[in-house]
């Protein structure tokens, strides 16, 4: 082997499961990078295929490079070093201190599995804080040399800590995207946008479809709320812990200091979501300028006086006891567990309600049966009625949509040989690859798994 090797042995087909496998020749044995192991999520046999053993001896694997702290990027890492993996994980300062978090998360959601239900999980606690000794973080644009090639981050304006890879070879470079951030995202920065690439495996979870722009998700917001708080019901929004939470602290500190909505009670109903918001807190550098204008005058862009953190599960419970408008943000973002649940059996049933989705609801969760309209749905073994308003706002999606996208190829486009689309369901692969041909005359391949792509770097 003389040519850099690429398989994809996740992400393909599919929106979740980021792993990709890059070796590098040498004049030994190839050195071998995995850039994202993350878990596949959502889909049907998501768990049975998580807990197969990896296509590859993770033994044999030198580094491990993470785009950004979504479980989907880095859920399997504690099973990487479990099963054998030696190396050294890489990743932003805050991606390596949200990373903690959300897996340390996923062992506890896997220990009560397996003490309620008697199913096995991955991996525990142990073998997360395992998995962290052999974690180190590496900054933004600072190329350092590794066997073979050079690495550089770049910032991919996703979420907090989010990072893209260009690996430059003597032949040229590869960059890998991650997910990549939208241009409506009110706290990141703009995403970089490297030309002269020759490689480029990009996220196309939105490759067919276009956001509601900015004003118009503001403007639906905004009047959602004042709606719900003048007839002095409750507003539910079912939120993911990591970034839709915190931009939605960020936004409503905005309405509420404008004085564009009434100030009243936010519960952030999420022991996750809260101890996030504090790694958000410390990295304040990583924002972009609109929210460093603001950190001059409000030494806290995601708290106001009347937000209040509920850890403990009486706390939680006790919510309830809050009359008059209030907002309670909980997870999971799908309403598929989590103390969303017992809100929603609480207040779904009062027409004085609001729900509000900020995020897609994949098709059979109870998240979507709400937001399709249904009468009246199940929650923990009790038929719930539905009687509260149900608002969706698309707007807030982390990712960048289509026009997007292609904006970002345009500055690489003369020189790109090939671009690998992943991480999308392959309609909307397919559609952005035809965008590309058109607009650029692009070469695309939608890898398939387990192929080896030979490169020419
Ligand atoms: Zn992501």
């Amino acid at each position: 082997m003389n040519k850099p090797v690429l398989t994809c042995w996740g992400g393909v087909e599919s929106v979740t499961g980021a792993n990709f496998l890059l070796e590098i020749p040498t004049s030994g044995k190839p050195f071998k990078i995995l850039i994202d192991c993350g878990l596949l999520q959502g889909s049907r046999g998501a768990e049975r295929v998580n807990a197969e053993r990896f296509d590859y001896d993770p033994a044999t694997i030198d580094a491990v490079f993470i785009t950004h702290a979504h479980i989907d990027h880095i859920g399997k890492v504690p099973k990487l070093v479990k099963d054998g993996f030696k190396g050294t994980v890489y990743s932003t300062e805050p991606t390596k201190e949200l990373s903690v978090l959300m897996l340390l998360d996923m062992a506890k959601i896997a220990e009560s599995n397996e003490r309620n239900y008697g199913r096995k999980g991955l991996y525990n606690a142990v073998d997360v804080e395992r998995a962290m000794k052999q974690w180190k973080s590496l900054p933004y644009h600072q190329p350092e040399s590794l066997v073979g090639c050079i690495v550089e981050l770049l910032n991919a304006g996703h979420i907090l800590g989010s990072a893209m890879y260009k690996f430059t070879f003597p032949g040229g470079s590869i960059l890998f995207t991650g997910d990549t951030g939208s241009a409506i995202s009110p706290i990141q920065k703009e995403i970089d946008k490297p030309e002269g690439l020759k490689y480029l495996l990009m996220d196309a979870v939105y490759g067919d479809r276009n956001h509601e722009s900015k004003a118009d998700r503001e403007r639906l917001f905004t009047a959602t709320l004042s709606d719900a708080i003048r007839s002095g019901g409750t507003i539910l929004i079912p939120a993911f812990s990591l970034e839709r939470s915190q931009v939605l602290l960020y936004e409503l500190d905005q309405l509420f200091k404008s004085g564009t909505v009434p100030k009243i009670p936010v519960f952030l109903d999420s022991p996750l979501a809260i101890k996030i918001t504090e790694v958000y807190e410390k990295f304040e550098s990583e924002y972009n300028d609109v929210v460093q204008n603001i950190l001059k005058t409000d030494d806290d862009a995601f708290k106001f006086p009347k937000l209040m953190e509920t850890v403990g599960g009486r706390e939680s419970r006790d919510i309830g006891m809050v009359k008059g408008a209030k907002i309670i943000m909980a997870g999971s973002g799908m309403s598929t567990a989590g103390r969303i649940q017992m809100h929603e059996a609480s207040y779904l049933p009062d027409p004085k309600a609001t729900i509000i989705f900020v995020g897609y609801q994949v098709p059979g969760t109870l998240g979507r049966q709400i937001q399709e309209g249904q009468k009246s749905v199940v929650i923990d073994g009790q038929r719930i009625d539905v009687r509260a308003k149900v608002v969706s706002i698309d707007g807030f999606s982390a990712h960048r949509d289509s026009d997007g996208l292609v904006e970002f190829v345009s500055h690489t486009a003369k020189s790109l040989k090939n671009v690998f689309i992943t991480m999308a369901e392959p309609k909307s692969a397919m559609y952005l690859a035809q965008r590309l041909k058109d607009e650029f005359n692009l070469k695309t391949v939608l890898p398939e798994r387990g192929v080896r792509y030979e490169l020419d770097l």
